[in-house]
């Protein structure tokens, strides 16, 4: 398959042995011909295959889509390689069985990037599958499909994406990917939490295999570990996707500069925030625009599918002012309502708000972390006097003023079919985005879709408090707090539909995954209704 038709591919242009004795012998080499001679005068030997961490795709557009690899023999070890620039050679191609080559080049994996490799290619034409693969030395990686996006307005029938979130490897196995590696999708949304940061848990189906990660080589060795993962290498071979972080990717809860540990000075976690954005960065599908500097890494962006789809991909921890109230599950405090209090620190907010404003796309997907909508954890009227409501101060919930901001933004100009969707809450949820929460009679602006988790824990004691709960909360249409998989969402001008997709267990990597339930969204008519 593939591989024959690389090996074919190399015969076509020179002789394998020719290869092997120099591979800037090749024709068209021309980033190995520019490496100093130390580097490139032979091609690598590996003393196996350095494709351990897979391949995958991300951020397409209609005209390139980024592809990437890492090299790695020993992967939770720092990886295995001498510590120099290697070329590794790269193919795409029209067609699955690697025949009709349309692009090709070397791209360099230096060990200051751990030997990740990141290639943006361009001149494809717009929504149509592609496929790729890399070389280094003799070693071929496995094939990987990818999509670029249709060219803005375009007139499109039909978009399919899922969004996934919180794949804490210590809490199980992943079937939710197999099951997605086996959708037909255009794309792919991470939401965040791709690793966790933890040390080992003692009795887990999985475990880490080091203490709570803190320099760059632990994070990079944490990341390797979870690309491990044989579906989820599989889902991410399967197609384009476009990632963002939550707080795990660095450290539970922190904001910008602040730690969760009390009093840890910030210069200190700066550093260690630098260390996780680059090992995020060198794990990951991202263009060059992402390449972090020191520890600010610029992560939100916006992705535009025809005249269909346009997501706004928010970072709503870099920027974030701290949790108010001293964070928790609790009344408000007045610093809830703080209105200098920010999920996406100020230029974001400008940027979201104007992207919402100039769109051209029937749904307006905001792709962010925490529960957007409010959510009153506590049952009832208040008992002897005791507190009526509680609310998750890391969610949107403690940051009142900035999501009053973006709804008034919406209320007024009214972008076409906003939908949020989110994940951090290890849990299935649908809510109608309220103009005023505590009203129920008012309008309803928008459709938020809170997937489950991959495999991070929610506590089965928090599931019957939460069932207590939603009478307080009317604008909430579903919860479920048993199930781990994903979402899968199929875009056509007249509907969205959300099918929540979830795994029978996650301590069988062979779980049956079925859908457990489903909501669409009719065009012009905000709010969701199950089906
Ligand atoms: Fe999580
Ligand atoms: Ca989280």
């Amino acid at each position: 398959m593939g591989e024959r038709n690389m090996r074919e591919l190399l015969a076509s242009s020179l002789t394998r042995r020719r290869f092997l004795a120099s591979a800037s012998a090749f024709a068209g080499l021309a980033l190995i011909s520019q490496l100093p001679a130390s580097t490139a005068s032979a091609a690598p030997r590996f003393g196996g295959n350095p494709f351990t961490l897979g391949v995958a795709s991300g951020d397409p557009r209609p005209d390139s889509v980024v592809i990437w690899t890492r090299l790695a023999l020993d992967p939770f070890n720092g990886g295995g390689l001498p510590s120099r620039r290697i070329p590794v050679r790269w193919v795409l191609a029209s067609d699955d069985q690697m025949r009709t080559i349309v692009r090709r080049g070397t791209a360099v994996a230096s060990p200051e990037l751990a030997h990740s490799v990141h290639v943006e290619v361009a001149g494809l034409e717009p929504n149509r599958p592609y496929w790729y693969q890399f070389l280094a030395g003799r070693e071929l990686s496995p094939v990987g499909r990818t999509r670029t996006a249709a060219a803005p307005g375009t007139a499109l029938d039909q978009f399919r994406f899922a969004f996934a979130s919180c794949q804490d490897w210590q809490n199980g196995f992943y079937p939710a990917y197999r099951a997605m590696a086996e959708e037909d999708l255009n794309l792919v949304v991470h939401l965040g939490d791709y690793i966790y940061e933890y040390g080992p848990r003692e009795g887990a189906p999985r475990q880490h295999l080091g203490p709570e990660v803190q320099t760059l080589d632990e994070y990079r060795n944490l990341h390797a570990l979870y690309k491990s993962d044989r579906f989820l290498q599989a889902a991410h071979a399967a197609a384009a996707w476009a990632v963002t972080w939550d707080d795990h990717e660095v450290e539970n809860n922190y904001a910008a500069a602040i730690s969760e540990n009390p009093g840890e000075d910030p210069v200190q976690f700066l550093r260690r925030r630098a260390a996780a954005y680059q090992a995020y960065y060198e794990h990951m599908p991202l263009r060059a625009s992402a390449l972090p500097n020191g520890p600010d890494m610029l992560l939100y962006r916006r992705l535009t599918f025809g005249n269909l789809a346009e997501f706004s991909v928010l970072d709503t921890r870099q920027y974030r002012s701290d949790q108010p109230c001293d964070d928790g599950l609790k009344p408000r405090c007045a610093a809830a309502l703080d209105p200098a209090a920010t999920m996406t620190g100020p230029e974001q907010e400008r940027w979201l708000l104007a992207g919402l404003g100039q769109s051209q796309a029937r749904w307006n997907i905001i792709a962010q972390q925490t529960m957007f909508a409010q959510f009153d954890f506590l049952a009832g009227p208040g008992q002897g006097g005791g507190p009526s409501q509680a609310f998750n101060l890391d969610q949107w919930d403690g940051y009142v003023a900035a999501r009053n901001r973006i709804l008034g933004f919406v209320q007024q100009r009214q972008p076409s079919n906003p939908v949020i969707i989110t994940g951090d809450i290890h849990s299935s949820w649908v809510h109608d985005i309220k103009a005023d929460f505590d009203n129920p009679a008012s309008a309803t602006l928008a459709t938020e879709f809170v997937g489950t988790s991959i495999s991070s824990d929610f506590p089965a004691q928090f599931i019957a408090p939460v069932r207590a709960a939603l009478p307080d909360n009317p604008h909430t249409k579903f919860f479920d707090g048993t199930f781990r998989g994903y979402v899968s969402c199929t875009l056509s001008p007249q509907q969205w539909r959300s099918d929540f997709r979830v795994a029978e267990s996650i301590l069988d990597e062979n779980a049956p995954v079925r859908t457990l339930a489903s909501f669409v969204v009719e065009n012009g008519s905000p709010g969701a209704q199950r089906v």
